[in-house]
């Protein structure tokens, strides 16, 4: 692992961004970027990276790139206007799509997903920071320039992947929608705003139709995770509450989560000192209950996020849910164990039919053969996969389960591009 840690140096310092064609373990995010100069250090304590500040505009010096200038002219030619879209009417065809942090975790992620998905694009622009303009990523066989991020980069835009962090969003999501793009934001900016919705495409696809704000937010993405779990089995038996701990990986804190566990376990391994920076306490070799800041009544933000944008996305204003969100030495993947309680009578069997044919979701259930989900398993992949399924011992009424899903996939890229799909 440690030479990929090397690879994303040498990387930057070329100024090229090399995409892996396939998904390559959990080493595909350490082929992007150069996190070590990036915003992120000094940030101690917290997982999340929304409150970035943004840095200050510059004038966007680099040409778009085409990739099919005859579909993009009649795309334009044929543009629908801003308020068709904000009435859902709009079913894109080869859209100009736009990724905000497409040098990011997530930003390459996308990249993939859209990629992989055959996604019928009309063109692609590529937007970071102004450390990345001039760089190239490879996307179809073709070197993209990433383009810096201005308020004027999205005349031509129809979809703007955002995937850069809170701060950027805030900054920069009103002047993509305001230039007519349908934002899908996948930072937690947007997310509790009463005329944006917040989509996961197999619970509630129909609310990404209606964007009166041209913006749309993609979930937490460990509350992605569990919902796919959760949502199938509330159709089934009605959920009432909800109580989860989570096993969340280095990863989620973007690139800089996964140089901070490999520094530390060589520092360890080679008896060196070392001081913790994207963390509160060493993540090698340890847990750590504490992911986003804490706020007054004891809950991080992360842990809230799963009450207040479940009941949100599934439309269940009374559910309650109480969550532990701990950091684990996992590079990619977050598991969440939980214990989730019903209206209606629920054992093994009758929650294990209440997956079939759910779309985004595997159970992979067999003790008797030491079979279960890990972390390693979803890693690259777009299932969330559910294992343990138990009956609750203390509730009513109550199932225990484990669910595993790559964070970085369908926990952000993967939902983002499934939510273009059905605009
Ligand atoms: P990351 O690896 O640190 O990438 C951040 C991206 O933002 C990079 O492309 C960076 O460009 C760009 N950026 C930073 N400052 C910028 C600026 N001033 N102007 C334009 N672009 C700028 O972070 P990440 O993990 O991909 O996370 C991105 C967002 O997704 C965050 O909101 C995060 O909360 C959310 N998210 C992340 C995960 C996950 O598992 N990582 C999961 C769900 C949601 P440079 O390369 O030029 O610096």
């Amino acid at each position: 692992m440690l030479a990929g840690i090397d690879g994303v140096r040498q990387s930057a310092q070329n100024q090229t961004l090399d995409l892996p064609n396939g998904l390559i373990g959990n080493l595909t995010i350490d082929l992007i970027s150069d996190w070590n100069d990036s915003l992120w250090k000094g940030r101690e304590g917290s997982g999340e990276r929304d409150n970035k500040i943004p840095s200050p505009q510059s004038p966007n010096q680099t040409e778009r790139i085409f990739f099919n200038e005859s579909v993009a002219s009649e795309r334009e030619a044929s543009m629908i206007d801003a308020p068709a879209r904000n009435a859902g009417l709009l079913k894109m065809d080869h859209p100009h799509v736009a990724i905000v942090g497409a040098t990011g975790a997530v930003g390459v992620e996308m990249l993939l997903c859209l990629e992989q998905r055959n996604f019928p694009l009309g063109k692609l622009k590529l937007l970071a920071s102004a450390r990345s303009a001039g760089k190239t990523m490879k996307f179809r066989g073709e070197d993209i320039v990433v383009e810096e991020l201005t308020h004027d980069s999205f005349s031509d835009v129809d979809i703007a992947l955002f995937s850069a962090g809170g701060g950027i969003s805030l900054e920069f999501a009103p002047s993509a929608a305001a230039a007519g793009a349908v934002v899908i934001d996948n930072s937690s900016a947007f997310r509790m705003e009463a005329d944006v919705p917040l989509v996961v495409p197999e619970i509630n696809p129909e609310a990404a139709k209606n964007h009166p704000r041209n913006i749309i937010a993609n979930p937490n993405c460990t509350t992605i995770i569990s919902l796919m779990a959760l949502a199938p089995l509330h159709q089934a038996f009605g959920l009432r509450s909800v109580i989860a701990s989570t096993y969340q990986a280095v990863s989620g804190s973007g690139a800089q989560g996964i140089v901070e566990l490999e520094e530390q376990m060589q520092a360890i391994t080679t008896g060196q000192p070392f001081t913790p920076k994207v963390y509160p306490r060493q993540i090698a070799f340890n847990v750590i209950p504490q992911v986003d800041a804490f706020t007054e009544n004891g809950y991080t933000k992360e842990e809230l996020k799963m009450g207040n944008e479940g009941r949100k996305i599934m439309s269940l204003p009374e559910l309650r849910v109480s969550c532990t969100c701990v950091r684990v030495p996992v590079y990619r993947s977050h598991s969440v164990s939980i214990t989730a309680q019903f209206e209606r009578p629920v054992d093994a069997s009758a929650a294990r039919a209440a997956f079939l044919n759910k779309p985004g979701v595997q159970v992979v259930d067999d003790i008797a053969n030491k079979v279960f989900p890990v972390p390693l398993d979803t890693t690259g992949k777009d299932d969330c996969l559910v294992g343990r399924i138990r009956k609750n011992l203390v509730f009513e009424n109550a199932l225990d389960l484990w669910v595993v899903g790559d964070q970085v996939r369908k926990g952000a890229a993967l939902n983002a591009v499934q939510i273009a799909e059905i605009l």
